[in-house]
């Protein structure tokens, strides 16, 4: 952990904020994992390069989105966190077949544009939890899209501070991936979209809305699938048939009603969660012989 002062000392003047040994549970849907030894609430996207032009040589910087889809460790995170929170990073701007969205904005705002504009196509996405910015890293995606089938370009920055557009040949997107430079932020992604008869559009959103309620956990502790489908198979089915889904590690177990998604209660550890992820990933291995990864993303000190 590096200390407060020492950090201080070295770390530029900003317009936003900064907090030191900040609780990231606080911030990611698991609610589990330590601190960020020190986490940035940047102004505004000059702000964000100001910092990042200046910035102590050495200290890693990790980007935060809305949380719903990582498991922070119980050491949290050495060096800084950035979070893109502020209302400036929730910018939303349609022109013509294309909305421009700032990396924070968060799925709830995209469903109301969404709607109130009938942006056809789009509906998959108002569905997952997340902001922008981490729907492009980790190409999120459902009901048989994902964000590279909508996927126009992107504003990013980069550790120097740079700012340039980002197209889909540098993404390299694939089944819940892309090929993302550690060092790029996102700061605005761009979408296409098919004007549709708005009753169409709400009526989709709300089918798939629907769905997720009967098919899936509401209201848990979760951070949604914990494992990707490998080629062929579904995770779920794998966990079943290898006992995975009745076990149970200190605070974490798998949803009852939908066994890849992970439930944790509020005795829980990060390190529960990750052995229990471990003894399935074992358990599957040695029943069917197939690697299940994670696609829950794991970050920070143990
Ligand atoms: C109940 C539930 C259901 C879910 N259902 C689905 C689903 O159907 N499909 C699906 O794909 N996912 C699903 N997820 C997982 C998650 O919602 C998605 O992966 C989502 O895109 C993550 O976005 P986030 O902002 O929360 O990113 P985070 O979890 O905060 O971060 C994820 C990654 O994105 C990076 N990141 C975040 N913001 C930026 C940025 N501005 N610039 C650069 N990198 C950034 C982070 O560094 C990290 O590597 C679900 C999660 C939950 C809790």
């Amino acid at each position: 952990m590096i200390e407060k002062n020492e950090l201080l000392a070295k770390l530029p003047k900003v317009r936003g904020e900064y907090k030191f040994a900040e609780p990231l549970s606080k911030y990611v849907w698991l609610k589990v994992g330590g601190p960020a030894d020190v986490m940035y609430f940047p102004e505004d996207k000059e702000d964000l390069q100001s910092f990042l032009q200046n910035k102590p040589a050495g200290l890693s910087v990790f980007t935060l989105g809305a949380g719903s889809n990582l498991l922070v460790r119980d050491g949290g995170i050495g060096g800084m966190v950035i979070k893109l929170q502020n209302d400036n990073f929730k910018n939303v701007r349609i022109e013509n077949d294309t909305i421009y969205c700032g990396a924070g904005l968060l799925n709830s705002a995209l469903k109301k544009t969404v709607i109130e504009n009938s942006l056809g196509g789009l509906e998959f996405l108002c569905s997952i939890p997340g902001s922008l910015g981490g729907m492009l890293r980790s190409n999120a995606g459902c009901f048989g899209s994902d964000l590279s089938t909508v996927f126009k370009k992107a504003t990013v920055i980069n550790g120097k501070g740079d700012i340039f557009e980002a197209d889909l040949k540098d993404f390299n997107f694939g089944y819940r991936h892309s090929d993302f430079p550690a060092d790029w932020i996102v700061l605005e992604v761009c979408l296409k979209f098919e004007k549709k008869d708005p009753k169409v559009v709400r009526e989709q959103i709300q089918a798939n809305d629907e769905y997720r309620q009967k098919y899936q956990p509401q209201g848990i502790r979760t951070a949604g699938s914990t494992f990707k489908n490998p080629e062929g198979y579904r995770a779920w089915e794998l966990i079943k048939n290898s006992g995975g889904a009745d076990m149970v590690v200190g605070g974490a177990k798998m949803s009852d009603m939908h066994c890849n998604f992970l439930q944790v209660s509020d005795t829980a550890t990060a390190a529960d969660v990750e052995k229990l992820g471990h003894n399935i990933i074992a358990a599957v291995k040695e029943k069917t012989g197939v690697d299940l990864k994670w696609e829950i993303k794991i970050i920070g000190r143990e």
